[in-house]
């Protein structure tokens, strides 16, 4: 079976920026995608090349295993919710949902019974005849939810689709939004440079860097196993350790990813001294000096939490050393 989306080797590039990089990447059918990084990073022209917004400077992108070159945005099997929803202000929420279905010709009776049955996939039903300026910022994301999904597209294709709302209904939009794709089972790519918000929706997520995709993997493996110093400092925060103090506490000579909440403090370990302490609320942040490495512990709520300028131990697993290649 065809991936539902594929980039073999695509680059688009701007005069000197190279805003997508040779990028190689197999998306499958009925997943959750997270495309993940910093601004700038290239993200939201991957989405525009996939929408056919944008066109590959080289390479070529397939969906569904049809070659896309030439192919117009209307005429792909992908529809796109936008950041700032672009609703039309004048329209009801029935007609700015049923928008698409008119363009394409359908029938009134046809255009409102779609557009209601999409309004209730996005448990918004009984809005049909407000005005979007009548509606909350979370409303609206659904209208415009509501009104990509009634076209039926194969893939839907989400730009920070959350980055308007606030933090307590983002969160409650996460989990909507993931079980909303489970629902209709169609492939959803979501660009994002809020790594939890990757973490907590996506199968998948590729990381990317300045046009590049670092690593991609499931939300477990980028996590536990950063494969390069900067997946392990973008998602999450993690102790990035040089290599000349790797090969001291392992023999290796590599970078390597020690997750805060991997060290502990306290029995036996290596010599450490407390340069600060941070209360959180559910954990206490720690800064350590241990023989000259500068180190991050996060202890959990209801651990010892040591004083600072406090000689102590700390120690890990060795499983949570984790070892990554380049730089
Ligand atoms: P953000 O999260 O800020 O949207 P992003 O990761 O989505 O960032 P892109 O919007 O894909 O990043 O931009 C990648 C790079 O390409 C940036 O340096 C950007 O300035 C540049 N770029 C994007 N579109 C154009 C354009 N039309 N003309 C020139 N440069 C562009």
């Amino acid at each position: 079976m065809p991936a539902a989306v594929e980039f073999q080797k695509v680059s688009r590039h701007f005069g000197p920026v190279r805003a997508v990089d040779a990028v190689s990447v197999e998306i499958d059918e009925g997943e959750f995608f997270a495309m993940l990084g910093p601004s700038g990073s290239g993200k939201t022209t991957c989405l525009r090349l996939i929408a056919g917004f944008e066109q590959p400077t080289s390479g070529g992108i397939r969906i569904f295993g049809e070659s896309m070159t030439g192919v117009p945005p209307y005429r792909r099997a992908v529809n796109t919710v936008f950041q700032d929803y672009a609703l039309f202000p004048h329209l009801n929420v029935v007609d700015n949902v049923a928008y698409g279905l008119r363009i394409a010709g359908k029938g009134r009776d046809e255009r409102r019974r779609e557009a209601e049955a999409a309004l209730e996939l996005v448990k918004l039903p009984g809005y049909g005849d407000r005005k979007p300026g009548q509606l909350s910022g979370g409303q609206r994301q659904r209208v415009a939810l509501a009104r990509a999904l009634v076209m039926k597209p194969r893939v839907l294709l989400l730009d920070e689709p959350l980055g308007a709302l606030d933090l307590k209904l983002r969160e409650q939009m996460q989990e909507e939004l993931k079980d909303l794709q489970r629902k209709v089972g169609i492939t959803f790519v979501f660009v994002t440079h809020d790594q939890g918000e990757a973490l907590s929706m996506a199968d998948r997520v590729a990381v990317f860097n300045d046009g590049r995709i670092e690593q991609v993997g499931t939300p477990e493996e980028i996590y536990n196993r950063p494969a390069k110093p900067f997946v392990a400092n973008f998602v999450g925060s993690s102790n990035v350790l040089a290599p000349e103090v790797t090969e001291r506490l392992t023999g290796r000579r590599a970078h390597a990813s020690l997750r805060p909440e991997a060290v502990r403090i306290g029995g036996e370990g290596r010599a450490a001294k407390v340069l600060a302490t941070s209360f959180l609320g559910t954990t206490t942040r720690v800064h350590l000096d241990m023989e000259g490495v500068d180190l991050t512990a996060l202890l959990p709520r209801g651990a010892g939490v040591p004083r600072q300028g406090e000689e102590v131990r700390v120690s890990w697993d060795d499983g949570d050393l984790h070892l990554m290649e380049g730089t």
